[in-house]
This record gives C-alpha cells, structure tokens and sequence, in this order.
C-alpha cells in the first residue's frame, strides 16, 4: 500500500477516517430522496443546498444552506433531512444551517431544472454550471426575463401574477400553447 502525498494532505485538511466515507455516501443516497416541499420535482440535493455532509464519530452533520430566509418550508426540510438519514442507518443525524453565502437559484443542478421543465415550471435563469462564475446577482432587472414555456418552449410568454403557488415562483401564461405554467424566479 503507497499512500500518496496528495492523499496525505487531503487528509491533514479534512480529518475524516476513510471507514466514515461509506457512512457519508450512506447519507447522500438518503438525502437524494428528500423533495423539497414546495417543489416535490426537486430533492433537497437538486436545489443545491445541501452544503456538506460530514461523519463524525457520535454521528453525522448534514451542513444546509435555506433557500429563502423564512421560507416555512426549512423546518420541515431540516425534519425530513434528519429523518431520512436516521432511515439510511447512519445516524444519528443533525443539521447545520449555513446562511453565508446565501443561496441563489444557481446553485439548482441542472438535473434539477431538468426535473423543473419536466414537472411544468420554468426553471430560473442561469444554470448551476458556469453562472457561478459570474457575479450577476449583483444587477437587478427592472423588467421580468423573457421566460420560456415548459411545455412548448416559446418565449412568448407573460406574466399573470407575481406570486404562484408558493412566494418562490411567479405564475406566468404562455401566448402559443396558452397553457399557464409557474416560473422558479431567480433570486
Ligand atoms: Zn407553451
């Protein structure tokens, strides 16, 4: 057995027991089935706020990130996660809440927005791969994005009303096929 330099320092950064690492991949495969209750075409990993899962020897430390600060649906995500962990066997589960950085609509994996389209919602502009290189945050639109229907894929397309179903999405019509559809709004 040869342990490489690289492997030694990964090591002296993260002091993890290589044992932990089927009990963290154990958790990830758990965490994969927990939808996001307002957008139950998305898992809590699709949205890209699961930050971190960490063994520890008394158990395991799920790192999460809230969408939205005071979205309602955080506690039952934070619930769900720990549960869903504890299911898998490798817990006992806990959270962490990371608010910094905040989470933006870019961090939804493009298996998400896929899974977005697929469900009838326009995924936000932006994508996980690539934006995030690009401070765009910083630039607010004054007018709605030009948002492409999920089922035809025409741009032309309007909005009806600020809020859908939950605060997170605007619900939109589109002009060609003139079926409504909500859009994920970026933020
Ligand atoms: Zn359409």
């Amino acid at each position: 057995m040869s342990l490489a330099p690289s492997a030694t320092r990964a090591e002296a950064r993260r002091p993890r027991a290589p044992r932990d690492e089927p009990r963290v991949a154990r958790a990830w495969s758990a965490l994969h089935s927990v939808l996001d209750p307002e957008v139950p075409a998305l898992s809590v990993c699709d949205l890209g706020i699961v930050r971190d899962v960490v063994a520890h020897a008394d158990g395991i430390e799920i790192v999460l990130t809230p969408t939205y600060s005071g979205c309602p649906a955080t506690e039952v995500i934070e619930q769900s996660v720990i549960d869903a962990v504890n299911a898998a066997g490798v817990g006992p589960a806990r959270v962490t809440l990371r608010r910094a950085p905040a989470w933006t609509t870019d961090w939804i994996s493009d298996e998400g927005r896929r899974k977005l389209r697929e469900y009838g919602i326009a995924p936000p502009a932006g994508g996980a791969s690539g934006a995030r290189e690009v401070p765009i945050r910083i630039v607010r639109r004054a007018a709605p994005l030009r948002v492409e229907c999920p089922r035809c894929g025409s741009v032309d397309t309007e909005r009806l009303s600020a809020f859908g179903s939950t605060a997170c999405k605007a619900l939109y019509r589109c002009l060609a096929c003139r079926e409504p559809f909500e859009h994920f709004k970026p933020i």
